[in-house]
């Protein structure tokens, strides 16, 4: 990442008030500190599944994802998907619950993502 990008993703992050202090930062300090606080591995949590649009809770153990994070209830995931997720072909895995407390913090993606014409059984 180049210093105009991370004082534009900076300034976007942060809003007008906290702008000017990123601006009185050196290059570097706003590249490492960009770069910490956006690359974090951290899982989507989507808020639904994606084959009947059911709500997922993102502190219990109904969702399942595969590895791309496609996210399916668990009663699609087992019963209609036999464990196989349908658009990438790989296996559908519990997704691990976040904390409640966690979640205010690192709050749970708000996009929500279905299948147009839903999920044919496997
Ligand atoms: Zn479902
Ligand atoms: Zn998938």
């Amino acid at each position: 990442m180049n210093c105009e990008a991370a004082r534009s993703s900076g300034s976007r992050r942060l809003g007008f008030v906290l702008a000017g202090f990123e601006a009185s930062l050196s290059c570097e300090q706003l590249v490492s500190k960009t770069v910490s606080n956006t690359i974090r591995p951290m899982l989507d949590m989507r808020p639904n599944c994606e084959c009947c649009d059911k709500d997922l809770d993102p502190s219990g153990t109904d969702a399942r994802i595969c590895s791309f994070e496609c996210t399916f209830c668990s009663a699609c995931a087992e019963e209609t998907l036999k464990g196989k997720c349908p658009n990438c072909g790989g296996a559908l895995f519990v997704r691990p619950p976040r904390a409640k407390e966690k979640l205010a913090k690192f709050p749970a993606s708000a996009k929500r993502v279905t299948k147009p014409g839903g999920c044919k059984a496997a």
